[in-house]
């Protein structure tokens, strides 16, 4: 679909909320925010139809959407997303990472949804705009965040089945704890074998949904085997590593080499290739290629796999302990963090949180 964003660049303008919270019960929440629980007084939005383009962008009271029974999403999933944070940094200032990243993802969903592009400019502008609004919801202090969700979806009362002409972008933002409050702790992930995540040609690529929805019955599978997230193989020939159901995967090899699966139905993480820079800068060898599930269980037999982690924004980087199969454990479940997965964990964190000078360029200025 092409961009008709008609009137590039949009203007947001503001309805205040009646009904913002007072400073107290704010901080209240913010001292114990847990995770996707709590949501700030505002949110974005811009409109779209296939006659005016992007139009109406606006900051308004956070509240419930009034949908039709008949919206085109609540029938045929015509919906992507995308996930980022907001972190204040020592001085007060707030930042967000690569965002140009999540936009230019954005667009790529779009596409494989048969949804709008927004711009780039739009989106980051969105994101301000917010921020503008309730940046008193960014915490401070620990591995805090406020977590930015932007989403679109299909909003025509029509049960047709095509692409709807009808569109809606939000943005809403929910206060973040620190992921790990007790320090970072290696998991032990399940490997699904009954089901794929996505196979070829299928929506894999894109931050819709429909991913997720596929993926909840196999993480039951893997809680019920006390597991905290589940692994995904490739879907024709349930040979390759993919990735887990919201985060990629690497392994560390013995010389230091990084490995992380390359595929069509994988989404491509900003985590993922800012990770995949910072080990190249260090000298390291990083491998984006097909990863067999022999190639790790062999692998950790030899001592040729020393570390495996995954990584995404909510969590940044989780070290991975075990796969547990139905019949096999790989690695020891009590084994402690990698080395190099916590320190390379250390030097994204400390970029977001802007304790190390920012060389690449990835923070982006919200609150200015
Ligand atoms: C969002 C997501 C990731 C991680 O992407 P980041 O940009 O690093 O947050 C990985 N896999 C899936 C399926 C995702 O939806």
């Amino acid at each position: 679909m092409t961009d008709l964003d008609s009137t590039f660049p949009l203007t947001f303008t503001l309805t205040p909320s009646e009904t913002v919270r007072a400073e107290v019960e704010r901080e209240a929440i913010l001292a114990d925010p847990g995770f996707g629980k709590h949501f700030t007084d505002h949110m974005a939005k811009i409109d779209w139809t296939v006659a005016d383009g992007w139009h109406d962008a606006a900051v308004v009271p956070y509240g419930p959407l009034l949908l039709d029974p008949a919206a085109s999403v609540l029938h045929y999933a015509q919906e992507i997303f995308e996930g980022l944070k907001a972190y204040r940094h020592a001085d007060g200032s707030v930042w967000t990472f690569r965002p140009e990243k999540n936009a230019e993802r954005l667009q790529r969903s779009a596409r494989r949804l048969a949804l709008p592009e927004l711009s780039t400019e739009d989106f980051v502008e969105s994101l301000k705009q917010l921020i503008a609004a309730d940046g008193a919801w960014v915490p401070e202090g620990g591995e805090t965040s406020l977590y930015i969700r932007p989403f679109m979806f299909a909003n025509e009362s029509f049960l047709g089945v095509r692409s709807a002409q009808k569109v809606g972008y939000y943005v809403i933002a929910s206060p973040a704890g620190a992921y790990f409050p007790g320090g970072v702790t290696p998991v032990s992930i399940w490997l699904s074998t009954d089901y794929a995540r996505a196979g070829r040609g299928g929506t894999g690529a894109a931050k819709t949904g429909g991913n997720y929805a596929s993926s909840l019955l196999p993480q039951e599978e893997a809680y019920a085997n006390g597991c905290a997230q589940v692994l995904f193989l490739d879907s024709s020939e349930g040979k390759y590593l993919e990735e887990l159901g919201g985060m990629n995967v690497f392994l560390v090899k013995k010389d230091g080499t990084l490995v992380t699966p390359e595929s069509s139905s994988i989404l491509d993480g900003v985590t993922r290739d800012s990770i995949i820079e910072l080990a190249k800068a260090r000298g390291h060898k990083v491998e984006h290629r097909k990863v067999t599930f022999d190639e790790w269980r062999d692998g950790v037999a030899s001592g040729d796999v020393v570390e495996v982690f995954a990584c995404g924004t909510a969590a940044v980087v989780t070290p991975i302990a075990a796969l547990k199969g139905a019949d096999f454990v790989i690695g020891d479940p009590d084994a402690p963090a990698g080395e190099l997965t916590m320190s390379l964990r250390k030097e994204l964190t400390d970029i977001q949180y802007g304790r190390i000078p920012d060389v690449n360029g990835w923070l982006t200025r919200l609150d200015a």
